[in-house]
């Protein structure tokens, strides 16, 4: 029996997970903990790791080692109970475009023994405008509404996001990320992959950056990596002559601005302005820098993150996600299947 998932309790527990693809490892000791309601995410570039280790946690993948609990199963041994429980975002399509909305969730519904009730699912992504309209008519911001709708169509307790919003422009990325918002007011507990590190920043209460199928950094994203304690800059660009106190001054950079970085920020920044105000010179591009979720993650994997809306060339209308029910959208696919239906 699968334990009672409450507020505040682990949904996914994971500890000392390896996986090997022949002599090439892909993860190599991985410990990991989602509790209920959170919103996590996996960074990590390229080959990291992310697929693997989500893969493994839905049950579509063996390991080699270590323990996994995902809503109190061992996905290895308990899949058919877990397939019922979570609800799977890929990236690429899998549904019938000719269908209309509603025939879309209610055909998912029906792979589901306890589905939410079809209205009530259209009614949670916003699309209750759309219940008639068939999918190849939806933009591609609804397409996605309609890709957590049908993850949602069984009533979850643990949804898997792949690279959500990979492709989108921006405004179709902001639709998604709100829908992904509101599912942990409903109690919902999500885990995704995103190489979006604004994504990560707005949509994550929790992050962790895998780099060579292990985790180097893990926490809540405005503080990982201690990011809240690195030492702020502070850039200025100077429109005259004006010599400021040789400790605040410095040549200026390529951008014609002058960076400090001072040990006492609020003493510098007062002493810097206080000085501009007297002498009635203007600061301009004043701005004061602490290191962005993206500086960390650099600095943990040693390579970019993709710029946002960039990952791929952005379509006017971004090609839809899938989202697998359970054991159906993924027949088919084999054991690499998943992996081959990306788009990245
Ligand atoms: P991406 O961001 O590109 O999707 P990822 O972090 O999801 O990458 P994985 O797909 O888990 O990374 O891959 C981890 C490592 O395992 C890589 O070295 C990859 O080449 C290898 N790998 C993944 N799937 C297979 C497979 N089916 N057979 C052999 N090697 C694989």
């Amino acid at each position: 029996m699968a334990e009672l998932v409450q507020a505040g309790s682990a949904v996914i527990e994971v500890r000392g997970l390896t996986k090997s693809y022949g002599d090439v490892p892909a993860v190599r000791g991985i410990d990991l903990t989602v509790e209920h309601g959170q919103i996590f995410a996996l960074l990590g570039p390229n080959g990291a790791g992310k697929t693997t280790t989500v893969e493994i946690l839905e049950g579509y993948r063996s390991r080699d080692g270590g323990t996994v609990r995902v809503l109190g199963h061992d996905p290895a041994r308990q899949r058919k109970r877990l397939k019922s429980q979570i609800g799977i975002v890929l990236q690429s399509s899998g549904m019938d475009r000719y269908l209309t909305v509603s025939e879309t969730v209610a055909m998912y519904a029906g792979f589901y023994p306890r589905p939410r009730p079809v209205d009530q699912v259209i009614e949670l992504v916003g699309l209750e405008d759309k219940r008639d309209t068939r999918v190849l008519k939806l933009s591609g911001g609804q397409q996605r509404r309609l890709d957590v709708a049908l993850a949602l169509a069984g009533d979850p307790d643990l949804l898997f996001l792949d690279e959500p919003t990979t492709g989108f422009d921006p405004s179709a990325r902001h639709e998604a990320w709100e829908t992904i918002k509101n599912l942990a007011v409903l109690g919902k507990t999500v885990l995704l992959t995103t190489h979006y590190m604004d994504e990560a920043q707005y949509l994550a209460d929790q992050v962790a950056v895998i780099s060579n199928g292990l985790i180097v950094a893990e926490g809540p994203p405005a503080t990982i990596g201690n990011r809240d304690r690195a030492r702020a800059r502070i850039r200025y660009r100077l429109t005259d002559d004006a010599v400021p106190p040789a400790d605040l001054a410095g040549p200026p950079g390529p951008d014609g601005l002058t960076e400090l970085v001072p040990d006492d920020l609020t003493t510098a920044l007062h002493r810097l302005t206080g000085w501009a105000l007297e002498q009635h010179v203007a600061l301009t591009g004043l701005e004061v820098i602490r290191p962005s979720l993206e500086d960390v993650y650099l600095e943990l994997t040693g390579g970019p993150a993709e710029p946002a809306g960039q990952a791929s060339p952005a379509p006017a209308s971004p090609a839809p996600a899938s989202t697998a029910p359970a054991g159906t959208a993924r027949t088919g696919t084999g054991p690499g299947g998943r992996k081959g239906r990306r788009r990245s």
